[in-house]
């Protein structure tokens, strides 16, 4: 077999041809500079899609996971509880805080942060004294946690909830958005996110005070005074009005994205599900996933092809696919950090060593996706 056709990318941008009219339109005014009428619209219309109050248009998500652990005032000395199975940008900037992660496993049913491994860390806290300052719940690759099993043990506690809903948004959760559960939750609008400004993030939350601090802090927290003056430290994280611009473009097309996203999804599950040792990310009942990235297991006992061995022959085929991602407690950088498994089982773990992400852009054609599904299954019924 050689290298055929145009490299086919596990999710790339897809514009819809009227950013460029909003960003001439940032041109035409000189609202180039930072801030601008697009960035208060991309703020007003994130907010609400999501069903919240108040929205914070960022630099990228990794700011915003960065501001609303700032405004929990997480730092040295507090512990936090955080999926396992995720990005590090759901929790660098706590732990580069001086917060100490204590990382929870997966559940089966959604892969995403396993209810009875959240008690189980929760009651040893408790029988320590200890209160984790935050929990940081992620909606992996677009699905929904089970939120209404989640959050009433970190309420109970008076624990505050950060939803990382970066892969996430307009997936929803018994009908409620993602990026509107926690008292913070983000999105991210990174080039290979369902949508993008090329980069960026927001921030989102029901109080607006703290969004308002947020907004204070991400633009050097400069005191009212006709001069520059700091009583605290802040950052340089807003979004420039010309991205925010592609932002209102690519938001306007997001129920779109979806259905594209959901088809690409549909189209390798009917190919590929009757493949034994073959199993596709689940969709529990009570959820709509956005499918940001199609992602399934192989069971290398039952296939007797490994996840590792499937992604060398797509990449022979020029075709970009990934591992799941590798969980936090697995990670060098974090060696030695305290995990909670699901039960016995370490989902996260056998997630990662079978786990396998295919190429899910909304614009992929349905050429791509043959090429992506002839290479899978001719591997895998040998
Ligand atoms: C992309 C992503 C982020 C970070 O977003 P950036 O905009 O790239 O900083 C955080 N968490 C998860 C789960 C992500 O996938």
């Amino acid at each position: 077999m050689s290298k055929e056709g145009d490299r086919i990318y596990l999710s790339s941008p897809h514009m819809g041809g009227s950013e460029i009219m909003y960003v001439k339109e940032a041109f035409d005014t000189n609202w180039v500079a930072p801030l601008g009428p697009h960035v208060e619209a991309f703020e007003r219309e994130c907010a609400a899609y999501a069903g919240v109050r108040s929205a914070l248009a960022l630099s990228s998500g990794t700011a915003a996971a960065l501001l609303a652990s700032r405004l929990i005032g997480l730092g040295p000395g507090d512990v936090f509880f955080c999926s396992s199975l995720t990005f590090i940008a759901s929790l660098a900037p706590i732990v580069q805080a001086g917060a100490e992660p204590i990382f929870i496993d997966s559940e089966p049913e959604s892969w995403n942060m396993s209810p009875s491994a959240l008690r189980a860390a929760f009651e040893e806290a408790d029988a320590k004294g200890v209160r984790p300052a935050a929990v940081v719940l992620v909606d992996l690759y677009g699905q929904p946690c089970d939120m209404d099993e989640l959050i009433p043990i970190c309420e109970s506690r008076e624990v505050p909830v950060i939803e990382d809903a970066a892969e996430a948004m307009g997936s929803t959760y018994k009908g409620k958005l993602a990026g509107s559960f926690g008292r913070f939750a983000f999105y991210s609008f990174n080039g290979n996110k369902i949508i993008t400004t090329s980069g960026g993030g927001m921030l989102l939350s029901d109080d607006e005070e703290s969004i308002d601090r947020a907004r204070f802090l991400s633009t050097q927290a400069r005191d009212k005074a006709p001069w520059y003056q700091h009583s605290e430290l802040g950052y340089n994280f807003r979004l420039s009005n010309v991205l925010a611009g592609i932002g209102r473009a690519q938001l306007a097309l997001i129920e779109r994205r979806i259905e594209e996203r959901r088809a690409v999804y549909r189209r390798y599950y009917e190919a590929l599900s009757g493949i034994p040792g073959v199993n596709f990310m689940p969709e529990p009942h009570w959820s709509m996933t956005n499918r940001w990235l199609t992602t399934l297991t192989i069971d290398p006992s039952v296939t007797g092809i490994t996840n590792l061995s499937l992604l060398d022959a797509l990449a022979w085929r020029n075709i970009e696919s990934r591992p799941v991602w590798k969980p936090m407690h697995l990670q060098p950088v974090f060696e030695g950090a305290k995990y909670y498994r699901h039960g016995d089982e370490d989902v996260s773990a056998r997630l990662f060593e079978n786990g396998l992400c295919l190429p899910s852009g909304s614009n992929l054609t349905r050429a791509d996706q043959d090429r992506v599904i002839e290479t899978l299954s001719g591997m895998l019924r040998r």
